[in-house]
């Protein structure tokens, strides 16, 4: 979604922060799981491709720091994540999507975007060490020792920087970790998957996102392929350095679900083929078939669809919590994640199956594209 890029303070109020998480007997409990599930989560790498807790905190002051129970909306749109259900469910990283409001002028895109990087690092800064970011895998596993949430910092849409001095080249080399070239409506760069391409010709990626795909692979950012026009995916992929992996962080796939929002199995294959990997989303819109199940096999169903095309290393997590998704029930909270792990249990799947697509399937991308120095501490 777009939201109004709000210019509230970051919320100054009581320091909320975890002390801690439940037992996890307790969470296995609270959660209607085996405490393997629980335990799975707690001890591996688990990483979300894409979630957009950035944004409740610009629009009304949510404070992810803070455990919020008895959403309004219950698991609908906002609300699923905050730092004590990411500790309960252990999710040891994820990337934290910028996104910007595409109606705004270039030059309020841009500034708004360097607004935004400084509040999200201000947040992590905020956190009392709970958070860190994350611009590189060797920062990601510093995080990791401190007992830290990884923070990668990610862009959706990169048109918040179509009036950079230089593109995408203007960033800190170590701040934004990815970037979907396109959101839900069409830019300077290309068409994008959603109904808005409707209102253009031609579908295909532009000089200028031809020239984007470039600048990002010299900064080595990864280039995610979510929400872009089929058209304009393959020109994304002829522009693309074929030696660093792509990426397609939060998507279902046409082979489960027809949908205009889904990969097919060419597509698939041609993010394979770079050694990348596909997260799949938790959007029930976008998942459920009719007969299909309802529950959290919806996402096991795109999962394994995926695994019969391009095999178990290329697929990944990528829930799109807090971006205006309405999940299935039992996913309904972001310390829910065991319970998508139960259901992997339940369907036979190796634990070595299991620990691939929760983190060690993007850990591999994230190494080859950004392995970053050992030792190094993460920079506020
Ligand atoms: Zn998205």
């Amino acid at each position: 979604m777009s939201p109004p890029d709000l210019q509230l303070p970051l919320p100054a109020g009581p320091a909320a922060l975890s002390v801690g998480r439940k037992p996890a007997a307790q969470h296995a409990r609270d959660l209607g799981v085996s405490v393997e599930a629980v335990e799975l989560c707690r001890a591996t790498d688990l990483i979300d491709l894409h979630i957009d807790t950035f944004i409740p905190p610009r629009l009304w002051g949510y404070d992810p720091r803070a455990r919020h129970d008895g959403w309004i909306l219950g698991r609908h749109f906002f609300g699923h994540l905050d730092l004590p259900r990411m500790r309960d469910a252990g999710l040891s990283g994820a990337m934290w999507s910028i996104t910007t409001n595409p109606f705004r002028s270039a030059d309020a895109r841009w500034r708004t975007f360097q607004t935004n990087l400084e509040r999200l690092g201000a947040l992590v800064r905020a956190s009392a060490g709970q958070l860190m970011l994350a611009p590189t895998h060797a920062a990601y596993a510093a995080a990791r020792a401190a007992g830290a949430h990884a923070v990668m910092v990610s862009v959706q849409g990169a048109n918040a920087w179509e009036a950079a001095p230089r593109g995408a080249a203007t960033l800190a080399e170590d701040s934004v970790v990815r970037a979907t070239l396109v959101h839900l409506t069409s830019s300077c760069y290309g068409a994008t998957s959603s109904p808005h391409s409707m209102l253009r010709r031609d579908k295909g990626l532009t000089p200028a996102g031809v020239a984007l795909v470039q600048q990002l692979n010299a900064q080595r950012v990864f280039v995610d392929l979510a929400h872009i026009h089929p058209a304009a995916f393959w020109g994304a992929v002829a522009a693309h350095d074929r030696s660093q992996p792509l990426l397609a962080t939060h998507t279902g796939v046409t082979g489960a679900r027809p949908h205009w929002r889904n990969l097919d199995d060419a597509q698939l294959r041609a993010i394979a083929e770079t050694g990348g990997v596909v997260g799949v989303i938790f959007a029930t819109n976008f998942l459920s078939r009719p007969g299909g199940p309802r529950d959290a096999r919806m996402v096991l169903e795109h999962m394994e669809h995926i695994i019969r095309v391009i095999g178990e290393d290329h697929v990944a997590v990528g829930s799109d919590y807090d971006g205006a998704i309405s999940p299935p029930a039992e996913l309904g909270s972001g310390d829910r994640y065991p319970v998508l792990v139960q259901r992997m249990i339940d369907a036979g799947w190796p634990t070595a199956r299991v620990e691939k697509v929760l983190g060690q399937n993007f850990l591999r991308c994230f190494a080859a594209l950004r392995p970053g120095r050992a030792g190094a501490a993460a920079p506020g």
